[in-house]
Order: C-alpha cells, then structure tokens, then sequence
C-alpha cells in the first residue's frame, strides 16, 4: 500500500515558550490560523485518494498540539477521527513537547484514535535545554516517554544536533537516551539560524557559533550510527523546505542543505569503509591498487557520495586506483566490506 501523509499545520497556537531557535510565526508566514480551514484541507487532499492502494495518515505538526486551547484540540481530533471513522484516514499523528504529556491528554489521544505521537525532545541534557530556553528539563522528557510507551503509542524522538553548549557527547548521549526511552523512530535535525530569533541575537554578539555544513554533517553520522547499530529507523534528517516550517530568505546561518540527508548518510557509509579498512589493516596496502567495496542492496548512490565524493576520498586519503562499489543481499544497512585484493 502506498502511505500518504496529510500535514496539517498547526502554528505556535498555544505555545507560551520562546526556545531561542524557534521562530514558528516568522518561518511559517502566517499569523493567523483559522481552525476551520482544516475540514475543507482534509476534503481536498482525500477527494483523489485511491483508497484501494493507499493508507492515509492526518499528521499534525508544527507546534506543540496538546498544549493548544483545550476545544480547539478536541475539534481537530474530532475531525480526524470522523474521517477515521468513514475509512478515509487509518492513522493519526502529532507533534508536542514533553511537558504537554500527562495521562489525561493520552486517554483523550487514544480515545481519537491518535496512533504516533513525535515528541520535540531536542536533547537530553540539562545543560543543553537551559542554554535553549525549552522550559522543560531532560526529567519531563523521561517522564512524558514512560506514559507514552505505557498508553501503547508510537513515539518518535526528535532531537537537535548544534544547539548552544552542545557537544558530539551530550548529542550521542541524547540518541542513546531516545533509544532507552523506548523511541520506535527518531528524527535528527541539525540547528539552523532563523532571523529575528533569540539564538540569530546570540549568533551575532559573539555568543553562539553555528556549526559548519562539515561539523553538523560529521556529527548528524555519528548520532545516525547510534540509531542504525540499535535499528531505530531515522525517518527525518535535517529540515525539509516542504514541510513549510520556514522559508529560505529567513535563514542567517546553520547548517541548512536541501540534500542535508543524503550528505550524512554518505558520510556514515565513509566511516564504516574507513572503520572496515582500519580494523582489517588494510590502511597500508590500498595505494594505487583497485578496491572494491561491497554495500547492503539498493544502498550504491549513499555509499558512493554526491558526485561520488567517497570514491574520490578513497582515492585522495588511500592512494586507491580505481573503487567499484557492489551492492550484495543480506548484509545490514549501513555496513560495508573493503576488498583489496593482493598485487
Ligand atoms: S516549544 Fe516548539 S513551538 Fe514552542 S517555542 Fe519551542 S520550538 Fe517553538
């Protein structure tokens, strides 16, 4: 069946934090949001639906959905649930943060039939919250992640790699935790810079340095690792320029690519070539020899780079001859096999 998503936007409504990267009425555009508007969205995105080759999910994103007014969520679950109800939609999900999670909220989410909830848990370190102004402590994360798994939901961590007084430790940390918390998916998103933001003020007194392209990409591998040894499918990687969440004029600094997925990926594919080559001592006889490297199916345009930037490296960093990359069945994602055959 083919999954189709629904997005349904819905902006800061109800959100009384000031997260210093966060600037939702400036990077959506909209100020206004008029609730009624969401029945004629889902009419018109479910008019040309096959339903006999497709499963539908109504996705709620872009604030913290249960911490808007009271009604206003109770009107949007209630629509989602009577297109549930007339077969047109099979799921529903949202996003929140973790202090907007208790078990009353929960019974509501059930009772509408909410099947995934993402929680914004952006780190799990103290130190990295308070920096961020998120208003909620790595304790709350914890919490709300219990009751979720309790109430038998999806849950989907999402976490910032770059944010102020972050590190690649609190960062690998943060995914290890997402993991222990019984997360069934992660997304990773690197800090990007919006203007007219609190973290744009700090960026350009001196007091926040963004990550280069190079460091998040590096970074954003090494916590990707994380989840792939685990087999926590990562479903998001860096921010999408369709979600809608922002538009590109509005961004000053950060590590923003509108491939930023598929850059991390191929640099998670080098650092296992490099990981394979070092622990089978091959660093010294690959120089001007053809290498072959086998990689899981379907797994080649990662593995080989944008514009083959692996292979090229392969070349620069080992003296490598020619490199042929050969996708076999049943080896694991993101693993690979170096074979330097003897001169
Ligand atoms: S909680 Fe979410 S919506 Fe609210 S300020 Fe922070 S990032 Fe923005």
């Amino acid at each position: 069946m083919r999954h189709i998503n629904i997005p349904i936007f819905i902006p800061h409504m109800g959100c009384p934090n000031a997260c210093v990267f966060c600037n939702q009425r400036k990077i959506s555009g909209r100020t206004e949001f008029d609730i009624h508007s969401v029945e004629s969205e889902l009419e018109r995105a479910t008019k040309t639906i096959d339903y006999d080759t497709s499963e539908v999910e109504i996705a709620f994103f872009g604030g913290s959905f249960t911490g808007i007014d009271r009604g206003d969520m109770i009107y949007l679950l209630g629509l989602a649930k009577r297109y549930i109800d007339m077969g047109k939609a099979q799921s529903v999900r949202l996003s929140t943060r973790p202090d907007y999670i208790d078990g009353e909220i929960l019974d509501i989410l059930s009772e509408y039939g909410v099947t995934d909830i993402e929680l914004g848990l952006q780190s799990m370190s103290d130190k990295v919250l308070l920096a961020s102004k998120r208003g909620h402590t790595s304790e709350d994360a914890r919490r709300a992640c219990k009751l979720i798994k309790e109430h038998r939901f999806n849950l989907v961590g999402q976490m910032m790699i770059g944010l102020p007084e972050s590190t690649l430790t609190d960062e690998l940390y943060t995914a290890r935790e997402i993991i222990s918390m019984g997360c069934d998916a992660a997304r990773i998103y690197p800090t990007v810079v919006f203007c007219e933001t609190e973290l744009c003020d700090m960026m350009q007194s001196g007091g926040y340095t963004p990550l280069t392209m190079q460091d998040a990409v590096k970074r954003s591998a090494e916590v990707l690792c994380i989840f792939a040894e685990c087999d926590i499918p990562v479903i998001r990687l860096g921010l999408c320029a369709a979600d809608n969440l922002f538009t590109e004029g509005t961004m000053v600094g950060g590590a923003y690519h509108s491939a930023f997925g598929e850059l991390v990926y191929s640099e998670l594919y080098y650092k296992k070539i490099q990981e394979y080559i070092a622990s089978h001592g091959l660093s010294d006889k690959i120089s001007g020899r053809d290498v072959t490297i086998y990689v899981p199916h379907g797994e080649t345009s990662k593995a080989s780079g944008q514009k083959r930037a692996n292979k090229e490296r392969l070349r620069r960093e080992y003296g490598a001859r020619d490199v042929k990359i050969i996708e076999r069945d049943n080896m694991k994602k993101y693993t690979a096999r170096v074979i330097c055959p003897d001169r």
